[in-house]
């Protein structure tokens, strides 16, 4: 049993595709004004398949959160891509309180975002975010499409 390995330099796997995906954290922070003027106060159940239990939670208005989120990303990251928010969710009793989910259409980077705390009143909403993906050389030039009505609700004053 001789097996010799098939020798092959790693010249090879030093050719590396050029996906290089980037990580970023940040936080999106809402006053607490704007949090609730996105709230849906409609209830709904989604049922665990295995345990049969159902959990409650809450949706921000559609359209509307992915447009104020999307202002409040841009602010802080200043990048060009045109994210595709995908779902976001309000768990009243849950490990998080919030989470969201989206996708840059244009350079597939992804980006998820929680909060754990129930917000207070008159304290403002801080939301941390990852981004991660190939967003540095994102192509997307032209400005994401503001469906539904848009807010000015700029309470804060970014950097
Ligand atoms: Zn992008």
């Amino acid at each position: 049993m001789d097996i010799e390995s098939n020798g092959t330099p790693f010249a090879d796997e030093m050719s590396q595709d050029e996906c290089e995906d980037e990580l970023l954290e940040f936080k999106l922070t809402f006053s607490y004004a704007e949090w609730q003027a996105l709230l849906v106060t409609q209830e709904y159940k989604r049922t665990e398949k295995e345990s049969q239990n159902s959990r409650t939670y809450y949706i921000l208005k559609q359209n509307e959160w992915c447009n104020v989120f999307y202002k409040h990303f841009f602010s802080i990251t200043k990048l060009p891509c045109p994210i595709a928010f995908r779902r976001c969710k309000i768990y009243p009793c849950g490990s998080k309180f919030f989470e969201f989910e989206g996708k840059c259409p244009e350079c597939d980077s992804k980006i998820e975002g929680y909060t754990y705390d129930e917000p207070q009143p008159e304290f403002s909403i801080v939301v941390h975010c990852i981004y991660k993906g190939n967003f540095a050389n994102c192509q997307h030039t032209k400005q994401r499409i503001i469906r539904g009505k848009t807010r000015e609700l700029y309470a804060q004053k970014l950097l």
